[in-house]
């Protein structure tokens, strides 16, 4: 019996691995949990929350993946309106536009965009089960009897589990779906591309004008592709300090893959300060790389799940390279496994959105 089937093997309910805590993950953790599954999550990272996260460093911070997210799916927009209403969540109206080499254009959309409140990362939270996230590396599946077991680094087994969901960016998920090369196969057609992120702060305010800018290629020859003042996000408490958050384009990002972090920072720096023609040295400057940051090339469907053994996989490389994305690719998956488990669908995605 392992270390996490000993807290849950008393109480009633299939018991479910979700590899991976970002929104997917926790979304379809939610959808599991409401329906009556034992739900545990493990994710390889110190904190949970994935590419929807926050840096801190020295009273700083910086959101310095995803920026802000859009809604249009319904479930969405109902845990948004109760998101907002408990302070979680705060709709960001910034000036936000477009930064080519004659400056900014402000743009003309009327989409409202959303932020965590008081960081990106708060969402993650209240979007999961609440269910503990067990930092931990997983590498393998494999079966137990009629159930499942998966297995970290180190050769340390956890469960056995009625179920399990592979939630990670989809490199990461194909060798975990090896116990079911079919599904690992679509997995690995997907494909994505990698992101620098710049983490930037000043002692004085730069003055720019904007809150947030979309870098045309012309501008930086490709080096960046968006930049933020991340401290005129709603709730930020920036000790002072204004904060940016810049992000590379793809093609750049991948050129610069494997250079040091403190050379990037020192390249995106010089790149950020020639499309603002600001000059004033930052108080603060690194850089942080994701690896797997975009899909490119989405599955093309919400989830995947084996027809046989109870493993499946969401994110939001099935749908599109979004947070919404991901939401809704995780939700989907949690109400099928459900079913599959026995329990009732239905239930589970009407209790995921209260
Ligand atoms: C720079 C950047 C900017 C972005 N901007 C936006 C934006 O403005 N708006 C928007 O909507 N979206 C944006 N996105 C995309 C958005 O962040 C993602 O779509 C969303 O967060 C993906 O959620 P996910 O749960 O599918 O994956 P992730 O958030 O990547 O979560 C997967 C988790 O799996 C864990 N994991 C991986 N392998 C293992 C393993 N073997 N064992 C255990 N755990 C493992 C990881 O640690 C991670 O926490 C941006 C992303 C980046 C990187």
């Amino acid at each position: 019996m392992g270390p996490l089937e000993r807290g849950t093997a008393m109480r009633n309910g299939p018991l479910v691995a979700v590899i991976g805590g970002g929104i997917a993950g926790q979304s379809a953790a939610a959808v599991l949990a409401a329906a009556g599954a034992l739900v545990t999550v493990f994710d390889k990272a110190r904190g949970a929350g994935g590419r929807l996260s926050t840096r801190r460093d020295a009273g700083l911070q910086w959101d310095h993946g995803a920026q802000y997210f859009t809604v249009r799916d319904p479930a969405l927009k109902a845990r948004v309106a109760q998101l907002s209403a408990n302070g979680t969540i705060a709709s960001w109206n910034g000036v936000i536009g477009t930064l080519g080499p004659n400056g900014f254009v402000p743009e003309d959309r009327t989409e409202p965009r959303f932020v965590g409140h008081p960081r990106m990362s708060a969402l993650v939270g209240a979007l999961g089960s609440g269910a503990t996230v067990y930092g931990v590396e997983l590498r393998e599946i494999a079966p137990r009897g009629p159930r499942l077991t998966v297995t970290d680094r180190q050769g340390e087994h956890f469960g056995p589990y009625d179920a399990v969901v592979v939630a990670t960016p989809a490199p990461q998920a194909v060798p975990l779906l090896a116990l079911e090369p079919a599904l690992a196969a679509a997995v690995a057609e997907v494909e994505t591309a990698p992101c620098w992120a710049l983490m930037l702060a000043f002692d004085k305010p730069l003055d720019l004008g904007f809150d947030g800018a979309f870098v045309a290629p012309e501008t930086t020859g490709g080096t960046l592709a968006w930049i933020a003042r991340d401290s005129a996000k709603p709730g930020r408490d920036p000790a002072g300090a204004e904060t940016w958050v810049a992000h590379a384009g793809p093609d750049w990002s991948r050129t610069h893959l494997e250079d040091p972090p403190e050379v990037v920072a020192a390249l995106m720096t010089a790149a950020f300060v020639a499309a603002t023609d600001r000059s004033m040295p930052p108080i603060a400057a690194f850089a942080h790389r994701w690896r797997h940051a975009m899909t490119t090339r989405p599955l093309g469907r919400p989830f995947i799940l084996d027809p046989r053994r109870p493993i499946g996989a969401c994110g939001d490389w099935c749908l599109g390279a979004r947070i919404e994305g991901a939401f809704v690719s995780g939700r989907a998956l949690g109400a099928a496994m459900a079913a599959r488990l026995g329990l009732s669908p239905d239930q589970a995605s009407s209790s995921a959105s209260q």
